[in-house]
């Protein structure tokens, strides 16, 4: 995923946070950590999308996103193999309200979700990635001006050196 904009940088921070205590999370509860999409956790969805069951490549997918706002965690209990379609189409969403799911997907996701113990009480998390992002934010536009202004001259002589190169 390329960087388009700087609050990229602090939500790529969250998102490596919201990993990392996923992982704690699931040491907590005697589980190895999740890994990459695990075939047991693909069969037990019919190797099929969770959503709208198309079988085909898959994702993971955070039913609870794994943002600031939404703090899912990546853990057991959180993760289902997605189309990239209704990966998409889901973006920030809650999963309940996912266009594409059926009553029996819906079951399926939600016995999941239960015997996977996944409840994670994430209130206090709130406060310090509120402070994450607002830190990896500063840090990240401190750093992009640090360069700017130590590489001012040679951002203005980049135009003349291309022009040197093209009368060769
Ligand atoms: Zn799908």
């Amino acid at each position: 995923m390329p960087l388009r904009s700087f609050a990229d940088v602090p939500n790529r921070i969250v998102r490596l946070f919201l990993q990392e205590a996923g992982r704690q999370y699931d040491a907590n509860r005697g589980l190895r950590p999740f890994g990459s999409m695990p075939k047991t956790l693909i069969d037990r969805f019919d190797g099929a999308c969770a959503y709208c069951g198309e079988v085909g490549p898959l994702v993971e997918e955070h039913l609870v996103p794994m943002n600031r706002a939404a703090i899912g965690l990546h853990a057991w209990g959180n993760i289902v193999p997605s189309c990239k379609r209704c990966n998409d189409l889901k973006a920030a969403r809650a999963w309940e309200v996912h266009p594409m799911l059926d009553p029996h997907r819906r079951t399926a996701i939600s016995d999941y979700i239960t015997e996977s113990g996944y409840a994670p009480d994430v209130s206090e998390l709130r406060v310090v990635l509120s402070k994450l992002y607002e830190l990896a934010d500063r840090q990240t536009r401190a750093l992009v001006e640090f360069g700017l202004v130590a590489s001012r001259p040679y951002i203005a002589g980049l135009n003349a050196a291309a022009t040197d190169t093209a009368d060769d």
